[in-house]
């Protein structure tokens, strides 16, 4: 069972990954963005350890939606609301467990990918975050590893695609050729979790 200091962990371990990535996430937003997905997400993780610290909240529930809570309100960028979304609809549906199984995670992540599609109105396919996180709750009823490698396939797979939605959509062809940033950290966060669990 998932309690609330495993998902603390996975936000903890999020945001190193993210920190140690940020130069890398920030590349891959210049050709087809404004460079600067890395350092929005790196002030938004570092936002979420800092408050879980500060707030302890008890549940995995509230843990996520805390999180979500910060991103929304420190990122300023497009993914700053996507990935709030992310946690703060995953974390309302753990409810107010005080431990989840992996099973319950995989659906409430499903539900949460599911705000950020209907949010973002992006679909598979568009070279979105979307590309790597559908895949990998797609695999995670598997394991935490099926998800982080789906998710980084899901990743990569995004090189030869136009852009639909997003900053990179206003390139048209010329997205072409470049991995999405976003798909690019939603396979940190993927593999966060598998850290977390190990
Ligand atoms: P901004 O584009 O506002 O500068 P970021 O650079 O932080 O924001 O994030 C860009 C990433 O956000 C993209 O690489 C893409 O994965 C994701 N993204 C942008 N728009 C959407 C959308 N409508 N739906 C899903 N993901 C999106
Ligand atoms: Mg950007
Ligand atoms: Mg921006």
């Amino acid at each position: 069972m998932l309690d609330a200091d495993f998902f603390r962990r996975w936000m903890t371990a999020t945001a190193l990954m993210v920190d140690r990535e940020a130069e890398r996430l920030t590349a891959l937003d210049s050709p087809i963005g404004d460079a600067d997905h890395g350092s929005n997400l790196q002030r938004g993780f570092n936002a979420v350890t800092a408050t879980l610290e500060k707030e302890a909240p008890d549940t995995p529930g509230a843990v996520l939606t805390l999180a979500g809570r910060q991103l929304i309100s420190t990122v300023g960028g497009a993914s700053g609301p996507l990935y709030g979304t992310l946690l703060r609809r995953t974390g309302k549906a753990l409810g107010d467990a005080a431990e989840v199984s992996a099973e319950q995670l995989a659906d409430a992540l499903r539900t949460g990918v599911d705000a950020v599609r209907t949010l973002g109105g992006a679909a598979p396919g568009d070279k979105t975050m979307i590309d790597a996180l559908v895949p990998a709750v797609d695999a995670l009823g598997e394991s935490f590893a099926a998800a982080r490698a789906a998710a980084e396939e899901g990743a990569e797979a995004t090189v030869p695609l136009q852009a639909r939605k997003g900053r990179a959509s206003y390139l048209g062809e010329r997205s072409i050729g470049h991995q999405d940033p976003g798909a690019t950290s939603a396979a940190l966060l993927v593999a966060a979790l598998e850290e977390a669990a190990g």
